[in-house]
């Protein structure tokens, strides 16, 4: 068989005149957009595949706006679906990725690195963290990286401080906003979530109170550096 399929996660689906939808998908390329033509009618195959969060593989007539002829369900990820917090983590995932990746970027990875953390969220019973796992990641995807291991100033090794209000690690001589700072201890899971490697991750289980403050922190990166904050995020607060 000579299929020219392609591998495709759903973003996002707009309802489209009475019976069709428009599918925003992510894929190894880039996002793609497709109309599923007669999709929200009873007898209509893909009925139940054109919804957000399912990995599929479409197949996509050429042209401006492509149609998809046909699609199979690669995977469901049936125990996010069956769990709210995961749910919402992954309309964070969602929205995050539609509204800031661009044609430059490094889609393979990304594409690899999305499935992992979807893998990783079916299992874990930490769906929080790995959401600031993927969160720290794309961000450094973006080219908002942390370098933690050294002063950004003068590239001292230690003592070190994460320095909140910049984002920034300083030695003790250049931090400036002493009343932002977290000792190396404190910013330690910051780091561990940014360097883990997703498929090996342990959970740090970190009480809720501290778990707070770090997402805090990284809320106010993506504050400084990206525009909107995802809207799926003030619901994901109102369930934790
Ligand atoms: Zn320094």
């Amino acid at each position: 068989m000579n299929r020219d399929y392609d591998e495709a996660y759903i973003l996002r689906t707009i309802d489209y005149q009475e019976h069709s939808k428009l599918i925003y998908m992510y894929t190894a390329s880039g996002i793609k957009s497709g109309l599923a033509r007669g999709v929200k009618k009873m007898q209509s195959p893909l009925r139940h595949l054109m919804q957000t969060g399912m990995l599929l593989s479409v197949d996509l007539s050429k042209g401006k706006l492509p149609t998809i002829k046909d699609a199979e369900m690669l995977t469901y990820y049936k125990s996010i679906k069956e769990d709210l917090i995961k749910t919402t983590i992954v309309s964070v995932i969602n929205e995050l990725i539609y509204y800031n990746v661009s044609d430059h970027d490094d889609h393979q990875k990304l594409f690899q690195f999305i499935k992992k953390v979807l893998d990783a969220l079916s299992l874990s019973d930490s769906p929080l963290e790995i959401l600031n796992v993927f969160e720290l990641k794309f961000l450094y995807f973006l080219g908002y990286g942390i370098q933690f291991n050294r002063c950004s100033a003068c590239s001292k090794v230690e003592p070190l401080f994460f320095d909140s209000h910049s984002g920034m690690v300083f030695c003790e001589e250049h931090l400036e906003h002493h009343q932002h700072a977290l000792d190396k201890e404190a910013f330690a899971p910051l780091q561990y979530f940014l360097h883990v490697d997703i498929e090996k991750f342990k959970p740090l289980n970190l009480d809720k109170q501290k778990h707070q403050r770090l997402q805090a922190i990284i809320d106010d990166l993506y504050d400084v550096h990206l525009s909107a904050r995802p809207k799926a995020k003030k619901i994901l607060k109102s369930l934790d």
